[in-house]
């Protein structure tokens, strides 16, 4: 069974990267990356996503021989098919093609992925399509080029929609911290630590920056976690800004 890992990009990160929310979801868009170097799988992808790639791009999937990583939400309108049509109504899964990894094995990931989106949002086979029918683009280019068919690649899609297996867990075991805006008293930092150390029970602590002070939580796991944490700052009036940040 496809190992499948959430390794989300911030909120923030995304508003920089994509058309925002709001995807119309009604297709499923297959690319490559294109990257045969090798290391330059799943996990590779997803760190430079969530690390602020510095391209105009962004994807919700990549998935390669192992695993399938999704760096992206649904419902953000991704910057991956060069027209906006394909942005705004496309989920978009890039499959790897490192030298170091098994291609055919990435090939079949995708199509169990592929299977699990199409249910997950109720999006026919017909609407799953290359990232050629939106832009020309000649993606995913093995695909395109033969190396296994499109017809191929469908039918292995609709061999996995037939299998009834329990949906596959989505695991995000990254760790996150919430961090404040900066305040301007070191008594107004405490204020709020106190508040987090005794009504929310976390632990957190006070920050200097430069003659400023700001509060950091301890860690949480999973981006999901690490947001709510954040929007409860902000829901109790903590700070008007509370940004999730990598620990
Ligand atoms: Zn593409």
């Amino acid at each position: 069974m496809l190992t499948i890992r959430k390794k989300l990009v911030s909120d923030a990160q995304a508003a920089k990267v994509t058309n925002g929310k709001g995807n119309g979801k009604k297709f499923i868009v297959v690319h490559e990356t294109d990257n045969t170097r090798s290391g330059a799988d799943a996990d590779a992808h997803a760190r430079l996503q969530a690390n602020g790639n510095s391209r105009d791009a962004s994807w919700q999937w990549t998935v390669d021989d192992k695993e399938a990583v999704q760096s992206f939400e649904h419902t953000w309108k991704c910057w991956a098919a060069g027209t906006g049509t394909g942005n705004n109504q496309g989920i978009h899964v890039e499959i790897c093609v490192n030298s170091d990894g098994d291609y055919a094995k990435a090939v079949r990931n995708a199509a169990e992925l592929v299977a699990k989106i199409m249910k997950d949002e109720g999006i026919p086979i017909a609407n799953v399509v290359q990232h050629n029918y939106f832009s020309g683009k000649h993606c995913p280019r093995n695909v395109r080029e033969g190396k296994i068919s499109w017809s191929q690649f469908l039918a292995k899609v609709s061999a996995c929609q037939g299998t009834t297996q329990q949906p596959s867990p989505i695991i995000d075991t990254n760790k996150y911290r919430v961090m404040t805006g900066t305040y301007s008293t070191l008594q107004a930092a405490e204020n709020v630590l106190d508040v987090l150390k005794h009504r929310f029970g976390w632990v957190a602590y006070i920050e200097q920056d430069g003659d400023k002070w700001r509060v950091k939580t301890g860690t949480f796991t999973g981006m999901d976690a690490a947001q709510a944490g954040a929007n409860k700052i902000k829901t109790a009036k903590l700070a008007q800004v509370a940004n999730v940040v990598a620990a």
